[in-house]
């Protein structure tokens, strides 16, 4: 625990060090494709016993694998007679198959299936990580099993929380998530701009409540990139490695501001614009933006008799900047901040002209979701491909997180009031407007390759 100086300058804020992650496999309990045993397959082929099990319960509708999911305190290893299991420093938890009596004590004692006793050597057989390179979470195609790099992600957000004591935002905002996430990976070299709207109370406060601690800048919703432009002009000018960095939402950026981006990302500005998309003037009432999604109800798309939401399908501004040819372009979501800090990263090295990220930020109150639902609305936007996950360099596309087996749309759906309206017919609609996105999104990627900074005929 170290001491530093709270904002007021007379107080002091408690800063607790993180506690040290580790990377781990992560399974999505009970959500796989019925029949699927790739990860099996694959464990098998490289570990000789497979150390993974596919369970198929149609009964109960449960398909899904189940392997050790190295516990902190295993009960395997505290139920061992002979001291065969141990947790080591790296956090996995190693099976010596030589001290193994295969007394089966560890298999009774795991509640999660995690350790078996394997019917052939007659001792028991679990995963220990392949080393950091899973063979099963490789070979998972539908991302329900994957291997998560938690550890390059705390690396990643180094930097100090950016605010001051209390933040005056929804309770489960994703805007405010999205903000921390963004300036605990960008650190202190930043000018924060902001627009009206929720973001506007983080980046420069309201009235006496918190604020960033980074230097702020509040603009006008029709001028920021301008303004940035300004700025940054003279940073560079000074020698300053100092950033511009916008964080404004999606009326700014995809309705009442979008002619100076447009400019600036022609005029190849060095400046960094993160664009939280909450589809929808939040701040105001929750009325429609032209990203809110087809079907979508708000204050201006009301379901009644002769409308049923939103008409238009959302206009996708990350498209369009990469059309510009833009340094750099991404989309991410406050669901995958792994995803979201490595873009943040590439975004930051963009130095020769505009980089944007589109990042996806659900609005729990506007989209009539409980308070604690934004993550989970974001990460079944992703699985369903509702918001895919992509990156462009100079007009070069790759999809980050490709989803060949998408979710029902109804998952995505069901979590929010905003779309419960929509019956089979309703649901059909939109999903054929998700999915010709993501088929765009696979055409750009297929028809225009990422290149790495530095290729041959990249950029
Ligand atoms: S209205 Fe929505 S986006 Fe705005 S602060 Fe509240 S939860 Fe966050």
């Amino acid at each position: 625990m170290a001491l530093r100086p709270g904002p007021a300058g007379d107080r002091v804020t408690a800063v607790t060090a993180p506690p040290a992650l580790r990377d781990t496999l992560c399974i999505e309990w009970g959500a796989c494709p019925p029949g699927c045993r790739d990860c099996v397959e694959a464990c098998a082929l490289a570990r000789g016993v497979a150390r993974v099990t596919a369970l198929d319960l149609a009964e109960v509708s449960f398909h899904g694998a189940l392997t050790c999911g190295q516990c902190g305190e295993p009960a395997c290893r505290d139920a061992c007679p002979t001291g065969a299991i141990v947790r080591e420093e790296s956090g996995v938890v190693r099976l010596d198959q030589e001290r193994c009596v295969g007394c089966g004590a560890c298999a009774g004692a795991c509640a999660w299936g995690g350790i078996t006793l394997d019917a052939v050597t007659g001792r028991a057989s679990k995963c220990d990580t392949c080393g950091g390179r899973p063979a099963c979470a490789l070979a998972c195609t539908t991302g329900r099993l994957r291997w998560v790099e938690t550890s390059a992600l705390a690396r990643r957000l180094g930097h100090p929380d950016p605010f001051t004591q209390g933040v005056s935002l929804c309770p489960g905002c994703a805007a405010e998530l999205g903000f921390r996430t963004a300036f605990r990976a960008i650190g202190p070299d930043a000018v924060v701009f902001a627009a009206p709207g929720c973001a506007c109370m983080l980046a420069c406060g309201l009235g006496t409540a918190a604020t960033t601690r980074l230097p702020s800048v509040m603009s006008l919703m029709t001028n920021v990139p301008s303004l940035m432009t300004g700025v940054a002009r003279q940073l560079r000018r000074s020698g300053a490695r100092t950033r511009a960095v916008a964080f404004v939402g999606d009326g700014t950026t995809a309705d009442v501001g979008f002619q100076p981006l447009s400019g600036a990302a022609e005029r190849g500005e060095p400046i960094v614009y993160i664009c939280y998309d909450n589809e929808g003037y939040m701040n105001t009432g929750a009325q429609r933006s032209s990203t809110t999604l087809q079907g979508a109800r708000t204050m201006t798309t009301p379901v009644g008799p002769g409308q049923a939401g939103k008409r238009q399908v959302p206009k996708d501004v990350a498209v369009l900047m990469a059309m510009h040819g833009a340094a750099y372009v991404a989309t991410a979501s406050v669901s995958h901040p792994e995803d979201f800090a490595a873009k943040l990263e590439r975004a930051l090295a963009a130095e020769d002209g505009l980089a944007y990220i589109h990042l996806y930020a659900p609005c729990h109150v506007g989209w009539q979701a409980p308070m604690d639902a934004a993550v989970e609305i974001a990460r079944m936007a992703v699985l369903t491909r509702v918001f895919p996950l992509w990156e462009a360099r100079r007009g070069r596309f790759r999809l980050t997180h490709p989803i060949a087996h998408p979710r029902p749309l109804g998952d995505f759906a069901g979590l929010m009031g905003r779309l419960r309206h929509l019956d089979e017919d309703g649901l059909r609609a939109l999903g054929r407007a998700v999915e010709e996105r993501y088929r765009r999104v696979e055409a750009l990627c297929a028809a225009l390759p990422w290149q790495e900074p530095g290729a041959a005929g990249g950029r």
